[in-house]
């Protein structure tokens, strides 16, 4: 099923003198308008009229998130604020959050996107949709809110957290739809099987629209199984529009980016240079719809590669391969780069392990520590304590050849992670203390 079958279906050639049309016109809109992207053009000495389509993008400045922050927290708009009708923020762990400024417009594209997402996994106007992303600053909650809104679906504004109580609503309302971050959905699953008042026979659900952070295809496999439904990866940054940037189709084979909306490249971030099809590299993109806050070739700073290929599910939006994680999110351990979606991918191999993990790296001695905890399905856990050592060599042994290191793997007790409602936490990197 599809949302908008003349965009998503629209032929590369008329797609393309689409986004040409429309990036001479943000280009045009965005020096005109914010100090920010004149005075980064004038510095690389572009003009407007230099920009005549889509294949000259690449003769324009790239923006960071440092530029965000350094222009905190309105600077990059290019709409009056009188036209501003909604703000966002990133979670700003790392520094100043961002803010986002939506128009009316703004908010129209973005639930577009969600819509042809929600569409394309199944969902309808007659479904039951539980939001179970946060709601608030997090474009989550809201996003997948008013893209469901959209469709007509009957939506549950859950947000995160109080799981007995989603379980139940999920119950008595009969959802058929869960969107939440991976790791919230498969908590909730956890705790569904775990709890004697809830069965998975008892819920309706079919689908679920899952983001905001990477997972691997080994988690999709167990959330599928635990939950009974089918899982699909939905993508978005705040900095772009929030979730609904891109989603899969019914293929689950890549995420199709609404490229007459935000266009997308792949870069090397070391040269910065635009990457041949296919390679992966950085992420970056360029709003072609956006008023309030558009970004004009954006450094996402996750790491993935486009396929060009075209796709059976009849869209022509080029398709993203899995996030592998984020520049930032890449640990170095002795030297060698870890992403932790290889590790979820090693530890989901495990029918023994229920997802959660841990790693905490360290420096003793000069030389980097990596240890992974890793929980058991409770089931296992109790017939296994004293019994962990052959599993832990298994785990050990896979994630040397996976990623080339030893890993000091320890079982703990189910339960002894800490949860989260929203994005996971996977990682306690102590050497930067
Ligand atoms: P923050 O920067 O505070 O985390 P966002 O909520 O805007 O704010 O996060 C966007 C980021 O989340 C993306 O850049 C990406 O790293 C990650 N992300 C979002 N959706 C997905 C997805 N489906 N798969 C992998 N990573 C995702
Ligand atoms: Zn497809």
């Amino acid at each position: 099923m599809m949302w908008n079958p003349e965009m998503e279906c629209m032929p590369r050639p008329e797609l393309e003198r689409l986004q040409s049309e429309r990036l001479v016109k943000i280009v045009k809109y965005t020096y005109d308008n914010v100090k920010f992207y004149h005075d980064r053009m004038d510095f690389a000495g572009v003009k407007p009229s230099d920009i005549k389509g889509i294949e000259d993008i690449s003769k324009l400045p790239f923006m960071s998130k440092q530029d965000l922050r350094d222009y905190y927290p309105t600077g990059t708009f290019a709409a009056p604020l009188s036209e501003i009708v909604r703000f966002h923020a990133s979670s700003g762990t790392t520094g100043k959050p961002i803010v986002a400024g939506y128009t009316q417009h703004d908010l129209e594209c973005w639930s577009e996107g969600v819509a042809r997402c929600l569409t394309a996994y199944g969902i309808t106007k007659e479904d039951i949709v539980q939001v179970a992303y946060g709601y608030g600053l997090f474009t989550g909650g809201l996003g997948a809110h008013d893209g469901a809104t959209r469709i007509g679906c009957s939506v549950l504004p859950a947000s995160s957290g109080n799981t007995a109580k989603q379980l139940m609503l999920m119950r008595d309302l009969g959802v058929t739809a869960l969107c939440c971050t991976p790791s919230y959905a498969l908590f909730l699953a956890e705790s569904l099987h775990k709890s004697e008042d809830f069965k998975l026979s008892d819920m309706h659900l079919k689908a679920g629209a899952f983001g905001a952070e990477p997972w691997s295809e080994n988690m999709r496999a167990e959330l599928e199984e635990k939950l009974g439904i089918k899982a699909y990866d939905i993508y978005g940054l705040t900095e772009v529009s929030g979730p609904g940037v891109g989603g899969e189709c019914e293929c689950q084979d890549g995420t199709h980016i609404w490229e007459d909306m935000f266009f997308p490249e792949i870069i090397d971030p070391q040269t910065l240079k635009p990457l041949p099809h296919g390679d992966q590299g950085e992420l970056v993109f360029t709003t072609l719809t956006k008023e309030g806050m558009p970004v004009i070739r954006y450094r996402t700073r996750d790491l993935t590669s486009l396929n060009y290929a075209p796709c059976k599910c009849g869209r022509t939006a080029v398709r993203m391969n899995k996030i592998m994680g984020r520049t930032d999110d890449m640990l170095i351990i002795r030297g060698v780069n870890v992403f932790p979606t290889q590790i979820e991918s090693v530890i989901m191999e495990f029918a023994e392990c229920n997802g959660q993990y841990l790693i905490t790296v360290d420096r003793v001695d000069n030389t980097d520590t990596f240890r992974l905890d890793i929980e058991l399905r409770s089931e296992c856990y109790g017939d296994m304590v004293g019994q962990f050592q052959s599993l832990i060599k298994a785990i050990t042994g896979r994630i040397s050849s996976v990623i080339g290191i030893k890993c000091d793997v320890h079982v703990v007790e189910p339960n002894a992670i800490e949860r989260s409602a929203g994005k996971a936490k996977h990682v306690v990197d102590l050497r930067k203390i």
